[in-house]
């Protein structure tokens, strides 16, 4: 076997659906004819020739040349994940955090000014925070209200960057008004579709230009590896972005491309079972005496169901968030850690997009540095606890959430 026999390639046909791009959507296989996706562990790649090498160095040549601008593994996922948010290209990132700052570096410049979701990742605040050194400012707005994203808007207004829905209380932002907002102000529309993932959410067709991801979440979906990635139009991807990841080298590594490329092909009924045992946990804890209400977009309770349900394709995801009843906020607090230190299966992080559920407080981790006067203001009381739930049997992490539950 040291001879390349070679196969006869198979090529997808046109107009395949979303579930056989996620598992077939990639490069060809090698000439081995290997059926699960080489992992291609590499940082460079060999040239026949100079003249060769010369042309590819000079853009003339199509061909993999350093793993900082591109390699199979990383190519293979994305063009699925491009392929699965209908957009024409991709470009993987280290994290999400990474995505976010490639973004700005290739699509912003000093002078310019982006409205933001106030409800938005920590990480994405501080983020956009200090691009104010280099000129670039930020305006944060309240999640749900169009009105105040259109009074934010000024005449150097080029990006807006929204996350639907929000942590941990699921606020949903309409898609389609941002966008309309974006356009009659010249700027784009940046979509952090990590809590929906392309299984539910598909931004670009409400109108999003550009939809980030952090890997790290339900793409790769088991908690293994840190990834992210920016899908959209090739003028933007490949024009804007894929210069930026050349110098700046914020590359994905390909062994992490490997993991969060094999997390797709189940990606969506990962996402469907994660968010029919979210709902069912949410529908039961609606129903406890202990508790003051819960907030799930799947529940009619939940002030914007009717739009959560287009936007998110009937599902509400996977994540849970509810508040304890108590008498004041130190007892809330108290009876919060209770629960939570009860549970024998949800693990104590704030990550979330595992099939392990996980629970966390936010106002003691997440969300520990606003002040409690911001906490309040943004609904992250001492009482709330978020879950995401993951693949366990639902009974048993209803048995979990039962077991710190106070008497009410
Ligand atoms: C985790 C997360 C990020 C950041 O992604 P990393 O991969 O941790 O860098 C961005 N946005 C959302 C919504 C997240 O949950």
């Amino acid at each position: 076997m040291n001879e390349y026999k070679g196969i006869p390639r198979k090529r997808l046909p046109a107009g395949v659906r979303t579930d056989t791009l996620a598992v077939r959507e990639g490069l060809p296989a090698t000439p081995w004819g290997e059926n699960s996706e080489a992992l291609f562990l590499t940082s460079s790649f060999v040239h026949p020739d100079c003249a060769t090498a010369a042309a590819r160095f000079a853009n003339e040549e199509d061909a993999f040349v350093y793993s900082r601008f591109s390699n199979p593994t990383v190519a293979m996922f994305e063009r699925r994940l491009a392929a699965m948010e209908g957009t024409e290209a991709c470009i993987a990132t280290a994290s999400g955090m990474a995505a976010i700052l490639i973004l700005v570096m290739g699509l912003l410049q000093r002078g310019d000014h982006v409205v933001c979701s106030q409800s938005v990742f920590g990480s994405t605040i501080r983020l956009f925070q200090d691009f104010a050194k280099f000129g670039v400012d930020t305006t944060f707005v309240p999640q749900e209200d169009a009105g105040a994203w259109r009074a934010a808007m000024r005449p150097n207004t080029k990006m807006l960057f929204a996350e639907t829905p929000s942590n941990p209380l699921t606020t949903v932002s309409d898609i389609a008004a941002l966008a309309g907002i974006a356009h009659a102000g010249g700027a784009l529309l940046v979509v952090d579709n990590c809590f929906c993932s392309p299984a539910l959410q598909l931004p670009v067709n409400f109108g999003a230009d550009l939809v980030m991801h952090s890997g790290t979440k339900y793409l790769d979906g088991q908690g293994r590896v840190m990834a992210g990635a920016v899908c959209g139009p090739k003028a933007l991807v490949e024009g804007r972005l894929v210069p930026v990841m050349r110098s700046a080298g914020m590359c994905l590594s390909p062994f992490n491309a490997w993991v969060v490329l094999k997390g797709l092909e189940t990606l969506s009924i990962r996402m469907r079972a994660q968010s029919a045992r979210a709902l069912q946990v949410a529908q039961w804890l609606e129903q406890q005496p202990q508790v003051a209400r819960v907030w799930h977009p799947s529940l009619p309770s939940h002030p914007q169901h009717a739009l959560a349900m287009a936007q998110q394709g009937g599902q509400g995801g996977a994540v849970v968030s509810f508040a304890l009843r108590a008498s004041d906020a130190d007892e809330a607090r108290r009876r919060a850690f209770a629960l939570i230190d009860a549970t024998q299966i949800c693990s104590i992080t704030a990550n979330l997009g595992d099939t392990k559920t996980t629970i966390t407080h936010p106002s003691s981790t997440s969300h520990s540095r606003l002040s409690e006067a911001q906490r309040q203001a943004a609904g992250i009381t001492q009482g709330l606890i978020r879950l995401a739930v993951g693949l366990e049997d639902v009974q048993d992490l209803i048995d979990d959430l039962q077991r710190g539950m106070e008497p009410a």
